[in-house]
């Protein structure tokens, strides 16, 4: 059996992360190279490479879901946050297990680059 990816092994325990968030489904931890004041990424537990292998569409609902309970939990309302999945080469995705960030503490540019 291949060695699981290591999102895979947060979720686990095997790698020890400082987690915010956890349910049946997901997991949040705190990013290790935190973009704003505020960076926390929301994983499935079941290893999804990315957004674009999820067909899963009650997957997908409690994701977001997650991501709008961690926003309550961090007093993120209402001064906001963004939330990013970044998808395959392109969309700038270096861990190959679906998440998504949550970012938070500053105002965020638009565009991204
Ligand atoms: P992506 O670029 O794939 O959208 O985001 C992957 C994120 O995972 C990056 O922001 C990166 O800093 C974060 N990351 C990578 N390895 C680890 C790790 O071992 N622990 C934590 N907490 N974050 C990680
Ligand atoms: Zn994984």
């Amino acid at each position: 059996m291949s060695d699981p990816c290591i999102f895979c092994k947060i979720a686990s325990g095997v790698i020890p992360a400082d987690l915010i968030y956890q349910d049946e489904h997901f997991v949040a931890f705190h990013d290790i190279t935190p973009q704003a004041p505020v960076h926390v990424l929301v994983i499935p537990r079941q290893h999804i490479a990315s957004l674009s292998e999820a067909d899963d569409a009650s997957l997908l609902a409690g994701l977001l879901e997650a991501v709008r309970k961690i926003s309550s939990q961090l007093a993120l309302v209402p001064a906001g946050w963004r939330t990013v999945i970044n998808t395959g080469t392109d969309g700038g995705q270096t861990v190959m297990h679906l998440h998504a960030h949550i970012l938070a503490g500053r105002f965020m540019q638009w565009p991204p680059f």
